[in-house]
């Protein structure tokens, strides 16, 4: 019997003993124990995520201080995701910061930076073309073209978190789209190792954040799931909304895939859901694009209506 002959008994042999040593192999040949481990760290690892998003809310709540509450969303476009090397190659990436108070003030609570991941691996171009093409429209590395800002960019993004909670080096926490977030927690964990830092990301879901914000502002538990924030979130009402993209993006067919747009009009749906019920005024330019028509707060908010009458209207 030949060398290829034997390899599927020998194969077969080796799932054998290792099924006698107690290894229980799926039909891919995946350890059946790894798996079932790593998926209980991850179910323990969203309690923990949900069990701290409802305590920080509660706490604020109980302490007043809801509306002043700083909340930051993170989005990253990428080109592609390297197999072998275990690495996204980022193309644009966007943080913004607000509360219900304030909404995003002013520019310097908004962090944007255009990524140059430098030369993408062999064999990849043709997938980042088309990413780019499918989503984000920026224009992948072309062979030979070895820009590179990550560090700077890491350096930068860093800085921002560093000075959004006051008297505290502690990061925040961001949250982003739930189908970012293995991304993007993979993407900051990798630039930590990159650079040697020993920092705790802490990438978070927005559309739980969301619901349980909504529903500590309504005093009931109007959400009963996430599936309500979401459908808000993918109603996307600011997604064509003028002057929130970047200048790249501005001249572009697909302005609302701008990371800066993304992570700007989710604070903006947030506060146009919530400040209506604890009477905070939306401010066009600060809680909802420059362009819409803002209600009148009435005097008393006993009369309640549904606050989605109390939201914008975009344009
Ligand atoms: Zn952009």
């Amino acid at each position: 019997m030949g060398k290829d002959e034997r390899k599927p008994y020998e194969e077969k042999a080796l799932m054998e003993k290792n099924n006698l040593r107690g290894v229980k192999l799926t039909s891919e040949g995946y350890d059946v124990a790894a798996l079932e481990q790593e998926e209980l760290l991850e179910n323990k690892r969203m309690e923990e995520m949900r069990l701290n998003i409802n305590q920080t809310i509660a706490i604020a709540d109980k302490g007043g201080v809801l509306p002043e509450e700083i909340f930051c969303i993170i989005h990253i476009n990428t080109f592609v995701y390297c197999v072998s090397e275990k690495r996204y190659y980022p193309a644009e990436i966007a943080v913004s910061s607000f509360s219900l108070q304030d909404g995003i003030p002013n520019e310097e609570h908004v962090f944007h930076k255009m990524v140059k991941p430098g030369q993408l691996p062999m064999g990849y171009a043709g997938d980042a073309k088309i990413m780019a093409n499918e989503t984000h429209q920026i224009d992948p590395p072309t062979y030979g073209d070895d820009d590179y800002n990550i560090e700077e960019v890491f350096y930068d993004l860093k800085k921002f978190l560093e000075t959004r909670l006051v008297g505290s080096k502690r990061l925040p926490v961001l949250y982003t789209h739930a189908k970012q977030m293995k991304m993007v927690q993979q993407v900051l964990d990798t630039w930590c190792d990159d650079f040697g830092e020993r920092l705790l990301f802490q990438v978070y879901n927005l559309q739980y954040m969301f619901r349980v914000l909504r529903n500590a502002v309504a005093r009931s538990n109007m959400w009963s799931s996430d599936t309500f924030s979401d459908r808000v979130i993918e109603m996307d009402k600011f997604a064509y909304s003028k002057g929130i993209c970047c200048a790249y993006h501005d001249v572009t067919s697909v302005p609302h895939q701008c990371s800066r747009s993304v992570v700007v009009r989710y604070a903006y749906t947030i506060c146009d859901n919530c400040c209506g019920d604890i009477d905070i005024p939306l401010v066009p330019g600060h809680h909802v694009p420059h362009s819409s028509k803002v209600p009148r707060l009435r005097a008393s908010s006993q009369m309640s209506l549904a606050s989605t009458n109390r939201s914008s209207v975009s344009f």
